[in-house]
This record gives structure tokens, C-alpha cells and sequence, in this order.
């Protein structure tokens, strides 16, 4: 199978193209024709399964690169994770050059992300929930317009303790958006997760 069948954009097989994706891997297979319908998606899906394509393919399609706010949140349990998902998103958005991904990340100085952010909204935040929680509560980051939240590795998030800022943070997007959530376990505290924040999701497992 190609990725042909799927209602992607001209600019998102670009992208593909530039990955040198022709196939889709089985995450994506199963859960892209669900993502680009709009649906949320609880997805059982190890690293190196190619679910940061999945959910990158997902809200970059829904993305209007002319409006200037927050349109995407994605949260990561490290930063060398955020900063991977960062580069593979911006690879995949190589047909639409004027969108802005910024990786907001703890560990590393406050200033230049409040600086940046203070200046203009990325289209796209892929960060680690206890900064981009400091973001928001500093009123720099509104998440008002986000319409696809991703939990990324859902069951190491809640391992590293950070189950509180993503409820916190999940309060501050609107109901109506679509949410992703990919885990390689599903323990009973992220299936008790995944049922608070997702609606009627479609379920994938590989
Ligand atoms: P991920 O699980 O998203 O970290 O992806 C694991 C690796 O697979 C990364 O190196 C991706 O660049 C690669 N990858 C993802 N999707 C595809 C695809 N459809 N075809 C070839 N490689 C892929």
C-alpha cells in the first residue's frame, strides 16, 4: 500500500516526499484514514513505529498556516523526544514554508522561549508539559485555538509524574478539538487518561 489513497495535500506529500516515505508503516495504515476524518485516536504504538508521521500527517492537514495562532500542542515525557518530533515535523512541513513549530522544552533557559513567544505564535508547540504549563500560566502561550492535541508516549508522561499539568493543560484547549494519543502500554492510569480526554476514540493497535 501508498500513501495515495489518503486525502493528503500537494504540500504534505511533498513532505512525505522529502522524508522518502512511500509506505505507510502499520501505525500509520491503521490509524491515518481515522486521524484525517477528524476523529480521536487511542493508539497502542511502540517507538520506531512511525507514529510521529501518523499524528504529524494528522494536524498538519488540519492546519491554516495564514491564521497567526497556536493551532497544534503536542506533548512529550523528555526533551530529546520534543526536539525529534520537532525536526520530523518540520521535515514533513517542508511544503508549507511559512509554518512555525516551536519546540518549548524544560531544562533550558525560560527567557528566550517567552521572548519568542512573546514576539509571535508558533502554529505548532511540541514541548514537555511542565514547561509549556509554565508557558501558558505566564499567559504567552494561549491554547484557545488549539484543534489537535497529541499525547506522545502517553504511558512515560504519567510515568515521570506529569499527569496533573497535562489535566491542566488539557482544561485550556477547547472541547471541540481532536485528540491523539499514542502509548506503547496501556495501564490502567493511561486508559483512565485516555477516557477523560478523548471522544468516542478510534482504537489502534499494532
Ligand atoms: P517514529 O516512531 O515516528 O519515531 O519513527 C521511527 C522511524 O521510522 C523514524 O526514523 C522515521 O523517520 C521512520 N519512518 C516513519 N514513517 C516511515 C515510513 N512511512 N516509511 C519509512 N520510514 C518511516
Amino acid at each position: 500500500s501508498t500513501f495515495d489513497a489518503l486525502p493528503l495535500s500537494p504540500a504534505l506529500r511533498q513532505g512525505l516526499d522529502a522524508l522518502g516515505y512511500e509506505t505507510p508503516t502499520p501505525v500509520q495504515a491503521r490509524s491515518l484514514p481515522a486521524i484525517l476524518e477528524g476523529r480521536d485516536v487511542r493508539a497502542q504504538a511502540p517507538t520506531g513505529s512511525g507514529k510521529t508521521a501518523a499524528f504529524g500527517l494528522g494536524l498538519l492537514h488540519g492546519l491554516d498556516v495564514a491564521r497567526g495562532d497556536t493551532q497544534a500542542l503536542v506533548l512529550c515525557p523528555t526533551r530529546e523526544l520534543a526536539d525529534q518530533v520537532a525536526r520530523n515535523l518540520r521535515k514533513l512541513a517542508t511544503g508549507m514554508p511559512n509554518l512555525k513549530v516551536s519546540l518549548l522544552v524544560g531544562g533550558v533557559a525560560l527567557g528566550p522561549q517567552l521572548a519568542s513567544l512573546e514576539q509571535h505564535a508558533p502554529h505548532v508547540v511540541v514541548g514537555t508539559p511542565g514547561r509549556v504549563l509554565e508557558l501558558v500560566e505566564k499567559r504567552v502561550l494561549p491554547l484557545d485555538a488549539v484543534r489537535t492535541l497529541v499525547l506522545d508516549e502517553a504511558d512515560r508522561m504519567l510515568d515521570m509524574g506529569f499527569e496533573d499539568a497535562i489535566r491542566a493543560l488539557v482544561k485550556r484547549t477547547p472541547k471541540t478539538r481532536q485528540t491523539l494519543l499514542f502509548s506503547a502500554t496501556f495501564p490502567d492510569a493511561v486508559r483512565g487518561v485516555a477516557n477523560a480526554m478523548l471522544r468516542e476514540p478510534v482504537e489502534v493497535e499494532v
